[in-house]
């Protein structure tokens, strides 16, 4: 292994000519995608290293920091994208368990990575809140800010599971208190209300700010409460979807966009072959997820420059099998996402290839504390004097 990726023994392409998982370049035909032809277009090398590339003032770059599912995997984190933009925001969408130390390998200080964008709260997409909060103190030095929608009930809402959350880190917040600046201990939820959704209503915008609009619009997953978001900066646009029954609904929201990112899960078959589970039970699972051919056929509405497919079981043997279906219904670029496949989008084109970033990173330095360094009083709930007493002193 080097650095991340695999070093195959024998052929590195599947039959239909992909590359095989983790060997450093991209699962897909299209690496660049035209939107401008004969305009001039931009090189890139061909491996993404961070803090080698500034981004151009009209250029996104989305990185995949967890392209799996809760099943995470070394080689596969759950769902999380981050997507940073030529002004120099930065937005993260989701964040499942195992995303957040890709997300620091990026080498970008935490500080400037506190805006959280949630679709619905299953643990596969947000399991790794507490671990992008935990940057407090000398990494982060700005309160974490999670957008997401109300549930059926308050209790089900983002604002509560942000509390909840927030709450079960006491333990944690006090033993931090008087040794680090506490302006990173906060979580502040920006829950927007789900019941406003309808057919004349089909989107609501949530963000907006330096010329960057995000809007929700709901989705079909598992109960109510589920949303996908729309990006809209400087003439480009993406999607992203978290998870779901693809639906035509959420096609529409996003005609036309740059980039749609949106699940994709194995097909009956082959995820009984490899997971070893009756053909029935791997039938009832799919029928709520979106195999490759109704991929295809949420494209042919949505009609997006360049579709990215997550939440995916990569594997020598299943890349083809997303292909194969995904033909039968689709033509269009599609690229099957892996961990640290990063995407720029510009006016002119948008490429796909894989970052390498260090397996030994350190957090960037935070950029200077607007709220002044504050620190809490210590916690009141100090060990016993009688073990303190055998602490054994260093010089
Ligand atoms: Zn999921
Ligand atoms: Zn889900």
């Amino acid at each position: 292994m080097i650095n991340g990726q695999r070093i195959v023994d024998g052929p590195t392409e599947t039959p239909r000519g992909l590359p095989l998982p983790v060997t450093g370049r991209a699962l897909t035909s299209d690496p660049i995608v035209v939107k401008q032809e004969g305009a001039e277009l931009r090189t890139y090398p061909e491996i993404f290293r961070p803090g080698t590339e500034e981004l151009a003032d009209d250029e996104i770059r989305m990185t995949c920091c967890g392209s799996g599912n809760p099943i995470v995997r070394r080689a596969q984190a759950a769902t999380s994208w981050l997507i940073e933009l030529g002004n120099g925001d930065r937005f993260v969408f989701d964040v499942g368990g195992g995303s957040v130390q890709n997300l620091w390998s990026l080498g970008i200080s935490p500080a400037e990575l506190d805006k959280v964008f949630l679709t619905h709260l299953h643990l596969d997409h947000v399991g790794d809140l507490h671990v992008i909060y935990d940057a407090m103190g000398w990494a982060r030095n700005t309160p974490l800010h999670v957008w997401g929608p109300s549930g059926y009930t308050p209790e089900m809402g983002t604002a509560a599971f942000c509390d909840h959350m927030y709450k079960a880190a006491l333990w944690h917040n006090e033993s931090k208190s008087g040794h680090v600046p506490s302006s990173g201990a906060v979580i502040e939820a920006h829950e927007f209300d789900y019941s406003q959704f309808g057919p004349d209503n089909p989107q609501v915008l949530v963000y907006e700010e330096n010329g960057v609009t995000i809007t929700a619009f709901p989705t079909v997953h598992c109960i109510y409460g589920a949303v996908g978001y729309r990006l809209d900066w400087n003439g480009l646009s993406i999607s992203f979807h978290g998870d779901g029954t693809p639906c035509s609904f959420e096609a529409e929201q996003v005609k036309g966009v740059d980039v749609m990112m949106h699940e994709a899960f194995l097909d009956a078959k082959t995820f009984s072959r490899k997971a070893g589970i009756p053909l029935e039970t791997t039938e009832s699972i799919v029928s709520l997820h979106t195999t490759g051919e109704r991929f295809g056929e949420l494209c042919n509405i949505a009609e997006p420059t360049l579709a990215v497919a997550y939440h995916y079981f990569l594997d020598d043997d299943t890349v083809d099998p997303f292909f194969d279906l995904l033909r039968t219904t689709y033509d269009g670029p599609v690229v099957l996402a892996q961990d640290l496949t990063v995407i720029n989008v510009t006016p002119e084109q948008i490429v796909n290839r894989l970052a390498e970033t260090d397996l030994l990173h350190w957090p960037s330095p935070p950029p200077e504390d607007k709220r002044g360094g504050e620190m809490r009083e210590p916690s009141e709930a100090e060990i016993p004097a009688w073990l303190r007493q055998t602490v054994i002193a260093g010089d």
